[in-house]
């Protein structure tokens, strides 16, 4: 049932999630698909967290925030944990493109042909660039190896920053990963992206999201928008409900999509923890956040097909740390053309511009200031896809910029983090429930449990700790009743 902001909770439930991203959307689909009775309570007006988008009267435009590429396990995760309606509308992207001063390439983004543009453009050997590839499908994410993504170009690419730049360039868009993060982080997203190349979903955002919020529906999850959540309620340290508009709603357990830190020191607060786990929550850093440009093309004008996504820089030579800093000279443009959503009357074209950024660099700019440095990027896109498209900025009738600050406002990450945390994130997430039982959490962390699949698959695992933990609770209750019967 979808619950008005006015309507007060009287029932109890065996899940309440907080926050509607994929990876709570996805969870509270699963439990309720597996009988439980589940509650999902969003701050903001709509679903999805970061799979969102909006609309713009002016042009008559709707931009996708973050459809800009997913791996093809992302089918499999819609066809068993949604439906094979949503499933079916997933689709590859034909052409990814690399614009750069070291090399211009353009691939379908599969192992296969990544293989043949590292011999045939980059020079290198068949059994080196096999070496390469069987070391990531190595990768255990248990194997305690501490190898960072620089180690990993260094050993099988040396002192070739072109390569580094070709194999890294997409996972620090698609993550935020640096050549200092562990090699693992990389090696596993990597794999799964290079099996078969870069997806999307045909008919954008909105039309994913307005069917998994009719899923969750019809698989009986009480959905209530507009509510923020401040506190997870503990009775003798376990997760008993939260509460909402200052009254307590009671479920046998919580599952927080927020971020993790915000869940620990806000919704739960330090105090509620073990030092030893305070400490190791304290070293998890937030990933960076990110500004996109949003352009779209005015009705009845068209773009010639120049890629659908393009790795587009000015910047010499690759670094990652020029990647995050305003001063870049690198983005990555979605384009949409009409087949992004063909269910339209008229044919709509739209460009994203995204980089990554630090929320140090634009949390205490003066409004002025802030102005003129939305300005700078903006102008920046513009100015960068001209090149890519000649008389493009002609066909713009709309323009805006969203920075970090946007970020934070919309999805309550602090600091405007767009992938949650670095790969330390992942264990002190896994062990929440374990210092309050019954508090579970599920969302972007870790990396590699990050983007639309990672997150997804995520809400997926941590469902199954929260099954397990609902079935002990009854076991436990009905042994007491047989106990107290006797
Ligand atoms: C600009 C950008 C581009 C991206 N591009 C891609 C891409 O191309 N491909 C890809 O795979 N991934 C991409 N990502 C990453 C991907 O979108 C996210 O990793 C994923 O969607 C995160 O899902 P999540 O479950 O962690 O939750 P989130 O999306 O973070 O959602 C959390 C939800 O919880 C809600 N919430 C938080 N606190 C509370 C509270 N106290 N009470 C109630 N509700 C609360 C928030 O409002 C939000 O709706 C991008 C991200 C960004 C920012």
């Amino acid at each position: 049932m979808l619950l008005k902001k006015k309507d007060i909770i009287e029932k109890s439930y065996d899940v309440i999630i907080v926050g509607s991203g994929l990876a709570g959307m996805t969870a509270a689909n699963k439990l309720a698909k597996n009988g439980r009775s589940v509650l999902l309570l969003e701050a903001h007006n709509k679903l999805g967290g970061f799979a969102t988008w909006f609309r713009r009267q002016q042009g008559d435009h709707t931009f996708d925030v973050s459809l800009h590429g997913f791996p093809v396990g992302m089918i499999k995760t819609c066809k068993k944990y949604w439906n094979r309606e949503i499933a079916a509308k997933i689709h590859q992207l034909p052409e990814v493109r690399f614009i750069n001063p070291q090399f211009e390439v353009s691939t379908t983004f599969t192992k296969e042909d990544f293989s043949k543009i590292l011999v045939e453009k980059f020079g290198q050997t068949t059994e080196t660039v096999k070496a390469f590839f069987d070391e990531l499908a190595n990768m255990n994410f248990y194997d305690d190896d501490r190898m960072t993504n620089g180690e990993l170009f260094q050993k099988f690419f040396p002192d070739r920053s072109d390569i580094t730049r070709f194999l890294l360039e997409p996972i620090v868009y698609a993550n935020g990963s640096n050549l200092e993060d562990p090699a693992i982080s990389y090696g596993i997203v990597f794999s799964n992206f290079m099996s078969k190349g870069v997806y999307i979903f045909q008919g954008g955002t909105d039309t994913m999201i307005n069917m998994m919020k009719e899923e969750l529906l019809s698989n009986n999850v009480d959905i209530k928008m507009h509510t923020k959540i401040e506190k997870v309620i503990l009775d003798k340290g376990r997760a008993i409900g939260v509460e909402v508009d200052g009254k307590p709603v009671y479920g046998n357990s919580v599952l927080s999509n927020a971020n993790l830190k915000t869940t620990i020191d806000k919704m739960v607060g330090r105090e509620n923890f073990s030092p030893d786990y305070m400490a190791e929550a304290d070293k998890v850093r937030l990933n960076t956040s990110s500004c996109q440009v949003y352009m779209g093309i005015k009705k009845g004008e068209s773009i010639p097909r120049v890629g659908d996504l393009v790795f587009y820089s000015e910047d010499k030579e690759f670094s990652t740390d020029l990647l995050l800093s305003p001063k870049v000279g690198s983005q990555t443009f979605s384009i949409y053309y009409p087949d992004t959503r063909p269910h339209l009357p008229d044919d709509h074209y739209a460009v994203v511009s995204s980089s990554n950024a630090r929320w140090e660099d634009w949390a205490n700019l003066s409004d002025e200031e802030y102005k003129n440095r939305k300005k700078e990027v903006i102008d920046r896109a513009l100015e960068c896809l001209e090149k890519v498209i000649p008389g493009v900025r002609e066909k713009i009738d709309y323009v805006d910029c969203a920075t970090p600050r946007t970020v934070k406002r919309y999805t309550h990450h602090e600091k405007g983090a767009s992938f949650g945390t670095k790969f330390e994130g992942l264990p002190v997430s896994q062990n929440l429930h374990k210092e309050i039982p019954g508090l579970f959490h599920a969302g972007s962390v870790g990396i590699i449990m990050s983007g639309w699949l990672g997150a997804a698959n995520y809400g997926v695992i941590q469902s199954h700790e929260i099954d397990n933990y609902i079935d002990k609770l009854n076991k436990d209750e009905s042994t007491n009743k047989d106990y107290h019967a006797n």
